[in-house]
């Protein structure tokens, strides 16, 4: 198994420490306050002295050393994108700047900065993600925020709004801090495009099952591939093994579902109940299910 690369968390802790102090009132991060400070964070003679907008298409972010002035830095962004992914893309090319600057002097930076994978190899895009996320969605911070109440999409929301960031990058966030079994899957026109997990889920040993050379279309029976409904914020419980074939039969799990209008996008998160065996009803008369019947006769695989 290849090792965690944390380079981009341990920088993001860094550099927080000296926000910090502004508690609250900190976020969401002024990313452009902090990259233009931070060369005096590290004593460094090469300061970023440009921050501004550009009508690119294909690039989302770009570090540069100004052509006529080595000693100092431009940072641009996509001026089109939502404000939430400009923030994204700014803490995204600071962690360049703190990271990488010395080594290289451009940075240019595509739309996939957000789904980049951790591969566990040096990967300095992803090292820049990692920095973005854990910068401007503090696991200290958004853990006693998520530990309150179940995980909705509208408490993720309502966090992408505290933060300032897209709803997609705190999904993520969200589902790399908590306690709970959590699994998200993006599916782009139909077909699945990436998933992943929260710690607790992968020691539930909870993937994706996907075949190996075509691309996987949601199971059916599940939320995700009912085209009747492009909303469930609060999520639906289904059958554990729709999803997950490794599911003992009866388990069950709670499935949300989020269609993107500006996207073809739609995201599943799944939570999946700490499993405990179930008892039978304590009053006798109650109607049984199917379910209570069959643990009544000790059926269960368990
Ligand atoms: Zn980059």
């Amino acid at each position: 198994m290849t090792k965690r690369d944390n380079t981009g968390a341990k920088a993001a802790i860094e550099i927080s420490r000296w926000i910090e102090p502004w508690g609250e009132a900190r976020f969401p991060i002024d990313v452009e306050l902090l990259a233009r400070g931070a060369h005096k964070m590290y004593h460094r003679d090469d300061p970023i002295t440009q921050i501004h907008g550009a009508p690119w298409k294909d690039l989302d972010g770009f570090l540069q050393r100004n052509p006529d002035n080595p000693k100092e830095w431009w940072l641009s962004y996509k001026e089109t994108a939502l404000p939430g992914r400009q923030r994204f893309t700014k803490a995204h090319e600071l962690g360049h700047y703190v990271m990488h600057s010395q080594r290289q002097d451009e940075f240019r930076c595509g739309p996939n900065v957000i789904i980049e994978k951790d591969t566990g190899e040096e990967n300095i895009e992803a090292q820049a993600n990692q920095f973005a996320s854990y910068l401007l969605m503090p696991a200290n911070h958004v853990r006693p925020r998520i530990e309150k109440a179940p995980i909705t999409l509208d408490l993720i929301s309502e966090l992408a709004g505290i933060y300032g960031v897209s709803f997609e990058a705190m999904c993520i966030r969200v589902v790399e801090i908590t306690g709970e079994r959590a699994v998200l899957v993006y599916w782009d026109n139909g077909m699945m495009r990436r998933w992943s997990r929260s710690e607790p889920a992968k020691l539930q040993r909870l993937w994706i099952d996907e075949p190996a050379d075509e691309p996987l279309e949601p199971y059916p029976g599940t939320l995700a591939a009912d085209a009747s409904i492009s909303q469930c914020p609060e999520g639906a419980v289904v059958p554990a093994n729709l999803w997950f074939r490794n599911a003992p039969e009866g388990e069950m799990l709670r499935e949300m579902k989020h269609t993107s209008d500006l996207y073809e996008r739609v995201l599943s998160l799944l939570i999946v109940p700490k499993f405990e065996p179930r008892w039978a009803r304590d009053e006798e008369d109650a109607p049984l299910d199917t379910y209570d019947r069959f643990i009544e006769r000790g059926q269960l695989p368990y």
